[in-house]
């Protein structure tokens, strides 16, 4: 129900995976890891790399994720309460078995009643309450349906959507661009003016993860729609709401129509068409059908007077269906939406349904985590830097960001020395570059300052409670950023999650203390595989400010052009090469990977690579190498990076992604060393042979 409790993962594009995914894995520790290996010791060597893992079999040319992690990929299974499993899964689970332990010590303490620690123990104590709240059947939501029911009048229905609306979308740091509610609010820098706070409004609506389920016509979608329905009509049973199948029917047939306005994810990812200002004054003439008074105030919006609209045409055709489909409708679908969200914290009835449709369907988990994970879960999304402060506190010594400082400087110097190599970019825009890498804000850990959950009410006892004001605790904290002076400190990922983030409003980047930690990161470690791991994810990050999109962002992060015109032109033929590459991986017989929604992920990866390679050459100080069990540094530093996404899927959440992730599946991540020309001197790829590409066909960005 929070903000971060989202079921669908949007494109993610600035993130090194999926946000939400990596929310989902931080929940998800596994008491039984079901990658055999690690429970034989020494899972690596002791140079970080995973040489049982591998299958030399197979030529590092013909398939270099194979020749890495072969045998690994045979002999591991995913864990049945997953979709997907890899090393970031394997991290995640370490971040979260600590973070259990931090929430279980806070609820046994005799805190003070009004504390952090205090809030965090009684909000997962009350999750736990498996008895306490079946015993309250329906009882915590009944008020929410009780309101929906009163709705008479197309201004109580807009009033009634206004209140929904909440600051759960994020389109450009953790690229989450999808909502159940009719809209999603972003406030962020103004892309205009980034001295700022602007108001982003984005589509909405979907309870499936994108326009293409309602309306792909395929025996796989005409499957999972047919569940849909199935299952918003046991939502409603549940709920003790008559005529449910003919409801589910009304109800699915309005979100396909919501579907056919919305945009689909390319579009969404295009910043030049997103950009669309609008005044308060002009929604009702330009959209219209919602009561824009009614619903802004509601929402609490009344006096903000203007909104940029990220994707005009669904927003209009949206408000036209509030307008012209029946009130009753809208109210079943308000009805379900609110059984949907709350479904996590009340009965188990509808815990069960809930997971055997988003769950088992749409992503093909097996089993339901146990609830405590779940709890970890809720709790991380309620008060997200209260467990980040104690987890940091705990786990996060100074020697290690340090080490991670000493690293991203290196990797930031490396990159200033390519752009000053580039043999294709002018003198006037290499300057221009300089200067924005210039003023790039390094985040390490944390953030400087924490987030004050003192306003947020958690009463022991109370779990559907608790979500709902958390919930709002979360939106009354964006409200009150606008109009107020831009806090450039902010950080948009908790310090135990494992991901890392780019901001392009901010030109910042972002490493939580839970991505620092081995196998990825080890402050004590030998580096070349330090550089292969988190290094290239330092990289990665970096050039997220200069990737197609966030090379339309400047120093300050003003959507504002700082390219001649040619060098802009060889900058976009060098992306559509690196599109065609991308789109000739096949995951799925019937579905490709989308090389233009996944263009920003995969420059990343490619001049992320390469500049981490430059910074891991750097701390060399031109000494060489040692080679080690046969290896070379350079060679390690690319078994490092393979072994990093090395990640099974099960088929339907592989879909999902494929449809919807602005991420590459890991398999084509690791692919883009074809396009490095140290990996072949390293592996001695050569022609004939699958990867290889001659030195003309190989894509360089950066
Ligand atoms: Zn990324």
């Amino acid at each position: 129900m929070t903000s971060q409790n989202r079921r669908f993962p949007g494109a993610a594009r600035r993130v090194v995976l999926t946000a939400s995914a990596s929310a989902l894995l931080a929940a998800c520790v596994t008491s039984a890891p079901m990658d055999k290996k690690a429970a034989a010791p020494p899972a690596h060597g002791g140079f970080g790399v995973d040489t049982a893992g591998m299958n030399t079999a197979v030529a590092p040319g013909d398939n270099f994720y194979r020749y890495v992690n072969g045998t690994w990929l045979e002999q591991t299974e995913i864990p049945a309460d997953r979709s997907s499993y890899g090393m970031f899964t394997k991290v995640a689970e370490e971040a979260s078995r600590r973070t259990r332990a931090l929430i279980e010590e806070a609820a046994s303490t005799n805190a003070p009643a009004g504390s952090e620690v205090r809030k965090l123990g009684d909000l997962f104590a009350s999750y736990m309450d498996e008895a306490g709240i079946e015993a309250k059947g329906l009882a915590p939501i009944q008020p929410e349906l009780g309101r929906i029911a009163a709705i008479t009048t197309r201004k109580e229905l807009s009033a009634a959507l206004g209140d929904t609306l909440r600051a759960d979308v994020d389109a450009l740091n953790t690229g989450d661009v999808t909502t159940d509610r009719l809209f999603g609010l972003w406030v962020t820098e103004d892309m205009n003016d980034p001295s700022r706070y602007a108001a982003y409004l984005l589509q909405g609506g979907l309870g499936l993860p994108d326009r293409d389920y309602y309306l792909v016509d395929n025996a796989r979608f005409t499957e999972v729609r047919q569940k849909y329905q199935q299952h918003i009509a046991a939502m409603l049973s549940l709920a003790g709401i008559p005529d449910a199948e003919a409801r589910a029917k009304r109800i699915f047939e309005l979100e396909r129509e919501i579907a056919r306005v919305h945009w689909n994810q390319v579009d969404t990812q295009d910043v030049a068409k997103v950009n669309n200002p609008w005044p308060r004054s002009e929604l009702a003439k330009r959209a219209p059908g919602l009561d824009w008074d009614a619903y802004l105030e509601a929402a609490g919006l009344g006096k903000q007077q203007e909104l940029i609209i990220w994707q005009p045409s669904a927003l209009t055709g949206i408000s036209k269906l509030v307008g012209s489909e029946p009130v009753e409708t809208w109210k079943d679908y308000l009805a379900f939406h609110a059984l949907e969200r709350g479904a996590p914290f009340l009965t188990k009835a509808f815990v069960d349904e809930n997971f055997a449709f988003t769950g088992r369907v749409l992503t093909g988990t097996q089993q339901l985590r146990e609830r405590w994970k779940r709890g970890v879960d809720v709790t991380g999304a309620a008060m997200s830097e209260a467990i980040g402060r104690l987890y940091v506190e705990k786990y996060f010594p100074p020697e290690a960001k340090a080490e991670a400082d000493k690293m991203v400087r290196n990797i930031v110097k490396a990159f200033g020395q390519r752009i000053d190599a580039l043999a294709w970019m002018s003198p006037e825009t290499k300057a221009r570059a300089k200067e924005k890498l210039g003023t790039l804000q390094v985040g390490i850990g944390h953030p400087a300052k924490w987030r004050d959950y003192s306003g947020l009410e958690i009463v022991r006892g109370d779990a559907y409670g608790n979500a709902e004001r958390a919930s709002r605790f979360e939106y009354q904290r964006n409200l009150a950023r606008l109009g107020k002076p831009v806090d450039r400190s902010e950080w948009f990922m908790p310090p135990q999650l494992v991901n890392a983030l780019n901001s392009p409003q901010q030109n910042s980047i972002i490493f939580p203390a839970a991505i620092l930690q081995p196998p990825f990161f080890d402050p004590n470690a030998e580096p070349a595989v330090n550089y292969g791991a988190i290094g290239t994810v330092i990289g990665h990050e970096i050039v997220h400010s200069f990737d197609d999109v966030g090379a339309q962002f400047d120093a300050r992060g003003k959507l504002a052009n700082w390219w001649t015109k040619e060098d802009a032109e060889k900058f976009k033929a060098a992306g559509e090469a690196l599109v065609a590459q991308y789109n000739t991986y096949r995951p799925l017989p019937d579905l490709a990977v989308n090389g233009e929604l996944t263009l920003g992920e995969n420059i990343a990866d490619i001049a992320g690579v390469a500049i981490a390679l430059d910074g891991y050459r750097m701390s060399l100080g031109g000494k060489p190498a040692p080679v080690l069990e046969g290896f070379s540094g350079e060679q390690r530093f690319f078994l490092g990076f393979g072994q990093m996404w090395r990640n099974k899927y099960r088929e339907p959440f592989l879909r999902r992604i494929l449809m919807t992730d602005g991420h590459s599946p890991g398999e084509y991540r690791v692919a883009t060393v074809r396009n490095i020309d140290a990996w072949y001197q390293a592996f001695g790829a050569t022609p004939g042979q699958t990867l290889y590409l001659t030195p003309e066909q190989r894509v360089r960005i950066w």
